[in-house]
């Protein structure tokens, strides 16, 4: 796997990083609410997400 921390959520997002290793983008997006599993934007209400997953 090449170094996550450098690239960019947006890089990874691209690559299809956020199906393949979901847990490990959550870790990324911390301490957001919830974060969107199509698009992988993070945001405070699922109500601004497409398809929101909802982070504890
Ligand atoms: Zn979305």
């Amino acid at each position: 796997m090449s170094n996550v921390e450098d690239k960019t959520l947006c890089a990874l997002q691209e690559e299809g990083y956020i199906e393949t290793n979901t847990d490990e983008f959550i870790k990324l997006i911390r301490p957001a609410q919830h974060f969107c599993k199509n698009c992988g934007r993070s945001a405070v209400s699922a109500d601004n997400l497409c398809n929101p997953e909802k982070l504890d």
